[in-house]
This record gives structure tokens, sequence and C-alpha cells, in this order.
């Protein structure tokens, strides 16, 4: 069983910021409020991510370490719905299987937190232990990949996987408002941002600059709606990677999408920039295969000819509204 889920961490747990990620997803499945992240070490050392979220119960914390143990998913339909989510009961056994693994948790009927913890697997006569928690989960991951030296030689440096999850919780955070979210890293930092509006949190993650320059594109035509930001050309971001496209919450990178967007700036304003951009795209589930790999950032529209339009429509329509 531990090797099965240390050939599934392969695949789910590639590096930390996959590791921030679907815990992150977990907290804001457990309708947390606030979420706090903290790293030593680029995330190899350490990674512990605090929530306000719903807890489990001292029952089920086994369970929650154990493989498949999903409790999201009661029907097909479900199933089908979040397949796409990579909510399948496997990020929690994946992480214990190469790591040190620390899980507190208290619901809000409890009168405080029960503690199980294992290394690489938890024991079979594992109880969980009273330990002091506000209602919330905190969950501990020390020393990943420290029983699989092979992938441990493919991690990078430390700076190099402390961006990678500073970009994942940003990703995490622009499309989350209503969530406060923090960043810690050795000690210090990064980023704290409280729940607040969507432009406030824009703002706060992209900063004035690409504020003051910004679009607002707001459309909505056949089922499909996309707003959010679009800078002018003279707009030089600091952020290299000031791009940011999300399809149904989640953060995508795609070929139509560059595509419609390049176009739309060629035929607005002849520029030959490849602009930074806030953008939320949404559209009906099924018109949309969001299922191609858990961890990477690709999508498959069903008709892509007609959101390829919409999407340049709207951004051609809402740069000549602006020009001069
Ligand atoms: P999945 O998210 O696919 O259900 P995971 O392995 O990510 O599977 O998590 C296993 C289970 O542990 C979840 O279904 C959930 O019940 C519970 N869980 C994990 N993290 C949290 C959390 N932060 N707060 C509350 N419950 C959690
Ligand atoms: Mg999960």
């Amino acid at each position: 069983e531990q090797l099965i889920n240390q050939i599934a961490a392969g695949e789910v747990v590639e590096r930390p910021a996959a590791v921030v990620k679907e815990l992150v997803e977990n907290s804001l499945d457990a309708e947390a409020r606030a979420v706090e992240v903290e790293l030593e070490g680029g995330g190899l050392s350490l990674i512990r991510i605090r929530d306000d979220g719903n807890g489990i119960a001292r029952d089920e914390l086994p369970m929650a370490l154990t493989r498949h143990a999903t409790s999201k998913i009661e029907s097909l339909d479900q199933l089908e719905r979040v397949a796409s989510f990579g909510f399948r009961g496997e990020a929690l056994p994946s992480v214990l299987s190469v790591s040190r693994l620390s899980l507190v948790s208290r619901t809000a009927t409890d009168e405080h937190g029960w503690r199980l913890a294992g290394e690489g697997a938890i024991a079979a006569d594992a109880q969980p232990q009273p330990a002091p928690h506000s209602p919330g989960t905190t969950l501990e991951v020390r020393d990943l990949f420290y029983n699989t030296p092979a992938r441990r030689k493919f991690m990078r440096t430390e700076s190099t996987e402390f961006r990678h999850v500073d970009q994942a919780l940003r990703r995490i955070a622009l499309a989350r408002p209503e969530r406060a979210f923090a960043l810690r890293h050795n000690g210090r930092e990064v980023f704290r941002l409280a729940r607040g509006s969507a432009e406030a949190r824009m703002k706060a993650l992209c900063g004035e600059a690409f504020a003051d320059s910004a679009i607002l594109i707001e459309e909505e035509r056949l089922g499909m709606r996309l707003w959010g930001w679009t800078a002018l050309p003279s707009f030089s971001r600091a952020q290299p990677d000031l791009q940011y496209f999300f399809v149904n919450g989640r953060v995508v990178r795609d070929k139509l999408v560059a595509s419609a967007l390049r176009r739309a700036y060629a035929d607005a304003l002849h520029s030959t920039r490849y602009p930074a951009f806030v953008l939320f795209f949404e559209l009906d589930p099924s018109g949309v295969d969001v299922n191609v790999h858990p961890a990477k950032l690709e999508v498959r529209f069903r008709q892509s000819a007609t959101v390829h339009d919409f999407l340049f429509g709207s951004i051609q329509r809402a740069l000549r509204d602006v020009r001069p």
C-alpha cells in the first residue's frame, strides 16, 4: 500500500508547490475562511498549513490518511463533476507516503483537537491523540521525499521551490478573494491577504501599477462569461508572469486563450506585445474538459471555435472602447 501511494505521489505530488496546492484546496473544500501557509527550506523541510475550516472528526482521521478515502463523492454524477478537480482521495495518503506528516484537527463540536501522525505511513494501531487546536485543521509535512531519494534529487534550489509555492498560492488567492491567505517562508512573512473584493485582491497581488493601467472586462454571451482586467500595452510589468486566466476558478495555460488575446491586441491596438491580464472565464462545466492531468494546467474546450471567438470579441471590444 505504501508503494502504491508512493507511485501515486509521483503523479500528484511533484514538488512542494503541488503539495501546497492540494492541501490548500482541501482547506477551501472544508470551508475555511482563512488559510495560513508556512514553509521552511522552500517547503522541502517543512510545509505547515493551518485553516479554520470544518475540521475532521476523531474517528475519521485515519480514513483521511488512507487511500481513496474521499468524503466528497457521493454519486457518479458528482464523480464526473469533481474528477477534473483532482478530488480523488489521493492527496493526503500520497503526501504521507513521501514525508513525515502530522495532522491535527478539531471540529466545531470537539472540545480539543486530535492528532495523528506517521512517517511514510500510519501505523496500523495508531490512535489519534488529544492535542490543543482551535476549530480547523493543521497539516505539517516535514522532509518531503526523505524516503524517495531519486525524487528528492529532482528538486531545485530552495528559492526555486519557494517561488513555485508562492505562484501556486497567488493563483489560488486571486480566484478566492472571499478567503484570507497568508504565506511565510523561513520565518518571514511573504504576504497576508485580508478577505475582500476581487478588485482589492487583484490590487494586492498584481500591484497598483497594473490596476491603474488595467481595463475592466465584463461580457456575457451564449452561457459564457468573461470578466477581469487586462493591461494596456503601455503597462510594463514588473512581474514577468502577470498572466492569469482562470477557467471556472482554476488557472490554466492554453494556446487557444493565448491566441485569442494576442489577436485582440493586434486587432484593436496594433500591439504585438503579449499583455498582462487577470481574467476569469466561466462556462458550463460540461463545455470544458479539465481532466487532462490534475497537476497540469491544461484544458480542452468542447466548442473551441465558439470559445475563441467569444474571448477574442470580448477583449477586442473592450480595448476598442478605451482607445483614445
Ligand atoms: P480528497 O480531497 O480527494 O477528498 P484528500 O486526500 O485530499 O482527498 O483528503 C482526504 C480527506 O481528508 C478529505 O476528503 C477530507 O474529508 C479530509 N480533509 C483533508 N484536509 C482537510 C482539511 N483541511 N479540513 C477538513 N477536512 C480535510
Ligand atoms: Mg484533496
